[in-house]
Parts: structure tokens; sequence; C-alpha cells
């Protein structure tokens, strides 16, 4: 097996699981479904995803992501989206969402 970074198949940045019960779970994806990222690796961190924080019932900050599709939208798309926001994390602070993609200062293509 080669390494991803060698590789020309990129197969490994997402799969779509049609029969999954809840699928699909996110509207408005307009590319393939991205399945990969359905436990999304952001939810500890800053994203520009249009989330809305809420406080669960045991006191911790959480976000609801049912509006956001930029985990799902596209396999290589939401693959090298991921790849961006986890190359430099930043810790999320529990606050609302101020600041959705795409950000002013930043050159989104995706
Ligand atoms: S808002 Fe979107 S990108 Fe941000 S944590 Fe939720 S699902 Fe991930």
């Amino acid at each position: 097996m080669e390494p991803k970074d060698s590789t020309a198949n990129e197969a490994f940045k997402g799969f779509t699981n049609s029969d999954c019960p809840f699928y699909p779970c996110h509207q408005g994806v307009k590319r393939a479904f991205n399945c990969l990222f359905c436990y999304c690796p952001l939810s500890a961190f800053d994203c520009p995803g249009p989330y809305k924080a809420f406080t669960s019932k045991n006191g911790v900050r959480r976000k609801d992501c049912s509006a956001c599709t930029l985990p799902h939208d596209g396999h290589t798309q939401s693959w090298a989206f991921i790849q961006k926001w986890l190359a430099q994390p930043v810790l999320w602070d529990g606050g609302e969402q101020t600041r959705p993609w795409p950000r002013e200062s930043e050159n989104a293509k995706d």
C-alpha cells in the first residue's frame, strides 16, 4: 500500500454510505456526500461552519452543527477543508459563531 502522499488514488478522501439510516443527515450537500467526517474532527476546534452554540444538560458548551455541510460536500473538497483547518488547530472557546465561511481574510476556494 502506498503512502497517501504519493498515491494517485484518492479513494481515502471519502466515501458515501447511502445505506446509513440517517443518510442524508445534512441537507444542501451539492457534491458527492462524504461520510468520512461523520463525527466532525473540528468539533472541539475553531471552525468556519454555521454552528449554533448551546450548553448541554451537563453544563458543557457544545456545537449544534445541523446546518453545516462543510465536512460532507464533495469527497476531495471536504477532505481539503478538514486538512486545512486541522493544520493549525485552535481550541474552540465555546462561543457563538461570529465569522462563518467564507471568512473575508482567507482565500476560500472550496
Ligand atoms: S460547524 Fe461544521 S465544520 Fe464546524 S465543527 Fe460543526 S460540522 Fe465541523
